[in-house]
């Protein structure tokens, strides 16, 4: 039976206290009643914590997740933004998604790609489609993936290994003839996993590991999701990032399907798991995702959730989020409508987006439009602008795109890179690398409307570069201006 021979129950009950995991319902319902009606002053001391990079406790969120008044909200998003900018300042990062694989053994009700959905058209991509699809991203300037798997024994570690390979071996020449561009940092998406299998993914050389819970109320996990599949153990999923951090992936990422079950409560899990893995591991997520349920094709569930999450609430997620784990990025994806894609970057604390996004399987290589093949995409996509469009937009509104890779390259990873974002210091090797792979971007694949844009933001960031105490202090700016040039004359992938 190979949903029984996935779950190494030994590598759960490790991490267990006295037998119950870190999600305690009966508290999280009571820190949500408790801290109503917060009391202006408690508030202002909770945000001054986050200012101070400080991750909140699950008291001080519940606090934030009770504010109603609206001079306070503002207050929230106003301090939100500002621990943003503290740690990220202005930059963007972006990241293609690729699909791997639509086969399943699970059978989530929301999700188009389960197994009893036997209208679904089910294939694996083999390594030359995996090299097609790849190269399809490279060539519209991504530098950053995702890569994105189903659940199921033909898409298992060895497979998922293999394509992390793959995908860093394709080499594509710039549109310009300067150099070459490839993929630099390979993130996963994929079912909860051994120990042994995980340090095979980071012996392939896996940039961070993401699973998402979903839900982290029990009852309305078991309601979604068949008891008799892998991922109808809950514990199982709930301690994959535990379990990756002891196989050496430091880079872990959480996240919960928002819709599912009530916002608040979901809030609040992702905030306990923070702190569970800081508890073990010394640091807590890399990444934070919180993707709103969309129509999913053979799910009647999107369209009869009773959690549907309202824009406003979706705002309030990132906000609070921003302000809880401080350090995190915060991503928000080509799920959502341009519009609130815009607004939860610029105004609410988002750090990291996704675009000229395709869910299907191979449809990069084929270059089909999500209207052409909606049976073989998992939900369906808010914005299909291109990345040239999006990242103009955002460098209208003074966002820097990143494709910096350098953290994990330079060894400035897991409780290294926490320390290092929590004083500042790594932001400010971002800001450097950011400029670095911004400048690349415009020679090579932007338009020349882009282009006009980025100048002018690229030129705004050498000045504030120049004048930084830091950089002249640690000695770094001549390496910096040797290193522009460079790009500038066509080498390619420099970085600090
Ligand atoms: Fe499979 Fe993931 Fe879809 Fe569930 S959500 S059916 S695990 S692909």
């Amino acid at each position: 039976d190979w949903t029984a021979s996935v779950i190494k129950q030994a590598e759960i009950d490790k991490y267990l206290d006295g037998g119950k995991d870190f999600i305690d319902e009966e508290q999280i319902f009571a820190d949500i009643e408790k801290y109503k009606n917060p009391d202006k002053q408690q508030v202002r001391d909770i945000l001054q914590k986050s200012l101070d990079i400080k991750i909140l406790t699950p008291a001080e969120t519940a606090t934030l997740l009770n504010v109603e008044d609206p001079e306070l909200l503002h207050e929230m998003q106003e301090a939100a933004l500002e621990v943003k900018k503290k740690v990220y300042d202005n930059r963007i990062v972006f990241f293609a998604p690729l699909y791997l694989s639509n086969l399943c053994v699970n059978s989530c009700k929301y999700c188009g790609f389960r197994a009893e959905n036997k209208d679904e058209v089910r294939h694996v991509l083999t390594m030359d489609e995996v090299r097609d699809e790849v190269a399809a991203v490279i060539d519209e300037g991504h530098k950053r993936m995702i890569a994105v798997y189903g659940e199921h024994p033909k898409n298992g570690a060895d497979y998922i290994a293999d394509s992390i390979s793959t995908i860093y071996s394709v080499k594509r020449t710039t549109p310009t003839g300067n150099g070459f561009n490839n993929i630099r940092r390979v993130n996963v998406n994929a079912a909860p996993m051994e120990i042994a299998d995980m340090k095979k993914l980071w012996r392939a050389g896996i940039g961070t590991f993401q699973v998402f819970q979903e839900t982290y109320h029990r009852g309305r996990y078991a309601e979604l999701h068949p008891a008799n599949t892998v991922k109808g153990n809950y514990r199982w999923r709930l301690y994959a990032m535990h379990r990756a951090m002891e196989a050496g992936v430091d880079d872990v990422a959480i996240g919960a399907l928002f819709g599912l079950y009530d916002w608040k409560f979901d809030v609040m899990g992702l905030v306990h798991h923070a702190w569970d893995l800081e508890k073990h591991f010394g640091i807590g997520p890399h990444t934070v995702s919180f993707p709103r349920m969309q129509p999913a094709p053979g799910s009647f569930l999107s369209e009869h959730s009773p959690y549907i999450v309202s824009d406003e609430a979706m705002k309030r997620v990132v906000s609070v989020l921003r302000l809880a784990i401080p350090y995190s990025g915060l991503i928000v994806t080509a799920r959502e409508n341009p519009e609130l894609k815009r607004d939860l970057i610029n105004h609410y604390g988002c750090t990291q987006t996704d675009a000229s996004s395709k869910l299907g399987i191979g449809a990069y290589a084929k270059k089909l439009k999500q209207e052409e093949n909606p049976d073989k995409v998992q939900f369906m996509l808010g914005d299909q602008r291109s990345l040239d469009e999006v990242i103009r937009e955002l460098a209208h509104d003074g966002m820097i795109t990143s494709f910096c890779t350098a953290g994990y390259r330079c060894g400035r990873t897991g409780d290294k890179i926490m320390n290092l974002l929590e004083k500042g210091v790594e932001g400010k090797f971002c800001k450097l690398n950011a400029v670095l792979t911004f400048r690349e971007y415009l020679n090579d694949y932007a338009s020349p409307e882009t282009r006009e844009i980025g100048e002018k933001l690229i030129a705004q960031e050498l000045q504030e570069i120049e004048n930084m105490p830091f950089f002249t202090d640690k000695k770094l700016l001549p390496t910096f201006r040797s290193y522009y040039d460079r790009i500038a004359r066509g080498e390619r992938d420099l970085y600090m």
